[in-house]
């Protein structure tokens, strides 16, 4: 049998057969947007696929695809949808598409689910995916489907972060397409990066608050919110390291592997 914890590289009779053991299944949500003239738009799925491959890899677990579209981009977190290439779902259509899967995963037998965000923005609308999703299984009379929802930037420890940052961490928004996402891609994907491209019209200065319709020169416009310099795939490591490894704990408790 193939060894993949890859779902979709399985045929139906592997997956029937890894089903059986009551596997845990990861979920990534992604987005398609863009990631600053020196990134691909496709970050938000490598990354927290790469990341759910590596768990899964720990636990015996298996990677469901990713959904490859997001929810909109939202100016103060991904610099919005104004951007040629950011491709984005509505978010009800976002949150169906995540119950659907859910949803079917459960009528394949899948007890344990872990939904992993690698796009600010599906945060919300994918927490509404988990909840229609574990309400249609309940009327469909599967009521035992265990699920985790997280962003796996979350996972980093405090002394990551002070390395990464030693003049302050500008929180989690700021970071879109910056010196995390950058690195991280630096490490996995190098084919994916130029760092000749690497902008210098940051970092954002938004104001607490939004406004409609987005005026001029609100985003930076190469898209980039904070400091890219100085990111490298030594770093990614780091942060890949302290992803991985606590979110495999947390999973290994939630769910007593
Ligand atoms: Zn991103």
């Amino acid at each position: 049998m193939r060894d993949s914890v890859m779902m979709a590289e399985l045929s139906w009779p592997e997956f029937q057969a890894r089903a059986q053991e009551n596997p845990t299944v990861f979920l990534p949500l992604g987005a398609t947007e863009q990631h600053g003239p020196h990134m691909a738009m496709n970050v938000d799925v490598v990354l927290p696929t790469a990341v759910c491959e590596r768990i899964a890899q720990n636990v015996r677990g298996l990677v469901a695809p990713p959904i490859p579209y997001g929810y909109k981009s939202m100016p103060r977190s991904g610099g919005g949808e104004a951007f040629p290439g950011t491709t984005s779902l509505d978010a009800n259509t976002f949150s169906l598409v995540v119950r659907d899967v859910i949803r079917s995963l459960g009528h394949k037998g899948i007890r344990r689910l872990v939904v992993v965000s690698g796009h600010y923005e599906n945060i919300w609308p994918g927490i509404e995916g988990v909840d229609l999703g574990l309400r249609e299984l309940k009327r469909d009379g599967i009521a035992d489907m265990q699920v985790m929802r997280l962003e796996y930037w979350d996972f980093v420890r405090r002394e990551t972060l002070d390395r990464l940052f030693p003049d302050g961490f500008p929180g989690t928004e700021l970071e879109h397409a910056s010196l995390l996402e950058t690195s991280l891609m630096l490490l996995l994907r190098p084919d994916l990066v130029d760092m000749n491209k690497v902008p210098t019209d940051g970092p954002a200065k938004f104001p607490n608050y939004d406004r409609y319709p987005v005026p001029k020169g609100f985003v930076p416009a190469s898209g980039v919110l904070a400091r890219v310099q100085g990111s490298a795939a030594e770093k990614g490591q780091w942060l890949m390291d302290d992803h991985v490894e606590l979110i495999t704990e947390a999973v290994r408790a939630e769910f007593g592997l």
